[in-house]
């Protein structure tokens, strides 16, 4: 695997902006190549680089507030490729591609793809320049494929973990999603939100997998976890502080939710959600947390139920005694707001 971050990018934004110092952050993955450039902005420029290292997992980790106290110039996040290319005052976006190819991968699809006939075709950030190539394959193969447009964040064919409004308009219009990188974190979520059959391609190991079973499980363990909350007596509502996902108009409304249906409720301000964070909150009976729904979608860790937005929306209307429905078939699981928090 070479993952190729769009340096040329940074040293045009160094140059023309000359900075002191900068904040750096990058998804795990990415970290040996980021400070590879740190390194590089360091010795042709002279900048000072502060790598920024709490968790970054999205596009949803910018780090604009971290210019400020730190007194740096500007930030740069890693790898979350977006139509957006700068976020609040101060950071900008770079992209960074996987050189991989999907050729083998995709020949090794088409015996098990051959009972479909229309393709919906999605990936992430770092394989979004396969879209085309990909498509053309399957199409000669017979497939009718098709990609889901550009929107304001994303683009064309693009899925985030929470946001698939690129590809969920399509549901009714393929038989199939194919999901083109090594993420179960992706193409499940994927599965979950269109409720079509998902394969994932691996083109590293030019493995295809069917997510169905993994939708499925996750599927159910969030309806369980709903369910559960029912019955609790005092929750805790978490709001995000992470820079893309502070949804504080979403928890209060929750909450009040919550109390006007006989409820306590503890509001609580967290960076990390995790289980360690939450356990010395013991009267808390169950969570319902705004920051990423991820976090309990797939937070299997958890002691008490701790409900994402889809989930307290079905939740509340257990409470008011309508149907929960299909909560989690929807193009956004949470209204990110990069880029969209007044400073
Ligand atoms: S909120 Fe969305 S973008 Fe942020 S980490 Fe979670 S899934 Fe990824």
């Amino acid at each position: 695997m070479t993952v190729r971050i769009d340096e040329s990018k940074v040293f045009e934004i160094i140059e023309a902006k000359r900075p002191s110092v900068v904040v750096v952050n990058a998804p795990g993955g990415l970290l040996r190549q980021t400070k590879n450039l740190m390194e590089q902005v360091r010795e042709k420029y002279g900048v000072t680089c502060i790598l920024a290292g709490d968790s970054c997992f999205g596009i949803c980790d910018t780090v604009d507030d971290e210019v400020e106290n730190l007194h740096a110039d500007l930030a740069l996040h890693i790898g979350h490729n977006a139509t957006i290319k700068t976020v609040g005052d101060y950071t900008y976006l770079i992209d960074a591609v996987d050189d991989v190819k999907f050729d083998e991968v995709v020949d090794a699809a088409i015996p098990t793809l051959t009972t479909y006939k229309r393709i919906g075709l999605a990936t992430f950030s770092q394989h979004l320049h396969q879209l085309a190539p990909v498509k053309r394959k399957l199409e000669q193969s017979g497939f009718d494929v098709r990609v889901g447009k550009q929107n304001n964040l994303m683009m064309e064919g693009q899925v985030f973990g929470c946001d698939f409004s690129t590809s969920q308009p399509l549901q009714d219009e393929v038989d199939a999603f194919v999901f083109l990188g090594e993420s179960e974190f992706h193409s499940v979520g994927l599965a979950l939100a269109t409720s079509k059959p998902t394969f994932m391609l691996d083109p590293y190991m030019n493995t295809v997998t069917d997510m169905r079973a993994a939708a499925e499980e996750r599927r159910k363990r969030a309806v369980l976890a709903v369910y559960k909350a029912l019955d609790a007596r005092v929750f805790g509502v978490v709001t995000g502080l992470k820079e893309g996902q502070r949804m504080l108009g979403r928890s209060t409304w929750i909450s009040k939710k919550l109390e006007s249906n006989g409820r306590k409720v503890v509001q609580i301000a967290l960076r990390d959600v995790t289980p360690e964070r939450l356990a010395p909150h013991r009267e808390i009976e169950a969570f319902v947390q705004t920051a990423c729904p991820r976090i309990s979608i797939d937070g299997f860790t958890f002691d008490r139920p701790v409900l994402s937005i889809p989930q307290a929306d079905a939740l509340v209307a257990l409470m008011e005694g309508r149907d929960i429905g299909e909560f989690l078939q929807r193009p956004k699981w949470i209204e990110l707001t990069v880029g969209l928090v007044p400073r």
